[in-house]
């Protein structure tokens, strides 16, 4: 684990990063939100980027982020599942994370919105779609999107909030910039089938190598998890 003065000091850098991007694309920083992705870092990484006034973490795998969630309690922090689900950890996912990022099913949905009416919880959804469809990706197809996206909106106890992709590995960060593009366009395209707006409002998009360009295309939350807590 780095150490806490790197901690901190990386999270200040991609905070400086994030707004002069945002300032490059004529938006407000504050409607950028950055998700610490701590999978693999230990619960004391976590602590440290807390203490440098980090909110908002992502998990990739449930129980990773169950003992992360149990062992923080104390700080109350908002965590983010990021990675694939399986049906049968919904009910761990909807009772432990506040946002839920990779839904890619309208039977994932209804698996989530029963677990999350026996919790007790109303977890935010983003709806992960796959616009690149490489063999070993997660995601629904575009033309899929929209039923799964209605399908969040009639669910008792789930809160649609937006998209999310996860695009090839870039060799550059140029090279993402028309996914993220395909991303903004298939939410304004959802809008106009007419989903609310604010129902899509968030495009969770950009990791550590691309998260500029995605806040350029109108990334409102950057999962960025090396350029913070190190290699993993
Ligand atoms: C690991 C992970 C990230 C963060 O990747 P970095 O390159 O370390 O910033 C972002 N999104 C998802 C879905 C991930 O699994």
């Amino acid at each position: 684990m780095p150490p806490e003065a790197d901690i901190a000091s990386n999270l200040n850098r991609v905070r400086d990063r994030i707004a002069e991007a945002a300032i490059r694309a004529g938006r407000d920083a504050a409607s950028v939100t950055l998700l610490a992705v701590s999978k693999t870092f230990p619960a004391a990484a976590v602590r440290e980027a807390a203490h440098a006034g980090q909110r908002h973490f992502a998990e990739n795998r449930v129980q990773e982020g169950l003992d992360k969630t149990s062992t923080l309690a104390d700080l109350n922090l908002d965590w983010h599942l990021i990675g694939h689900l399986q049906s049968n950890k919904a009910r761990k996912a909807a009772s432990a994370f506040a946002w839920i990022h990779a839904v890619d099913s309208v039977e994932l949905v209804q698996k989530l919105d029963t677990a999350a009416q026996d919790a007790g919880t109303q977890p935010n959804i983003l709806v992960q779609v796959d616009l690149a469809h490489e063999a070993t990706k997660f995601g629904a197809d575009a033309a899929l999107a929209g039923d799964i996206a209605r399908a969040v909106v009639s669910a008792r106890s789930l809160r649609l909030r937006g998209l999310m992709i996860v695009p090839p590995i870039p060799e550059d960060p140029e090279a993402s910039r028309t996914w993220f593009r395909r991303l903004r366009e298939l939410r304004d395209d959802l809008v106009t089938s007419g989903i609310a707006r604010d129902a899509l409002a968030h495009l969770s998009m950009g990791m550590s190598q691309d998260f500029e360009v995605a806040i350029e295309e109108g990334a409102t939350m950057v999962r960025v998890g090396t350029a913070i807590f190190g290699h993993r």
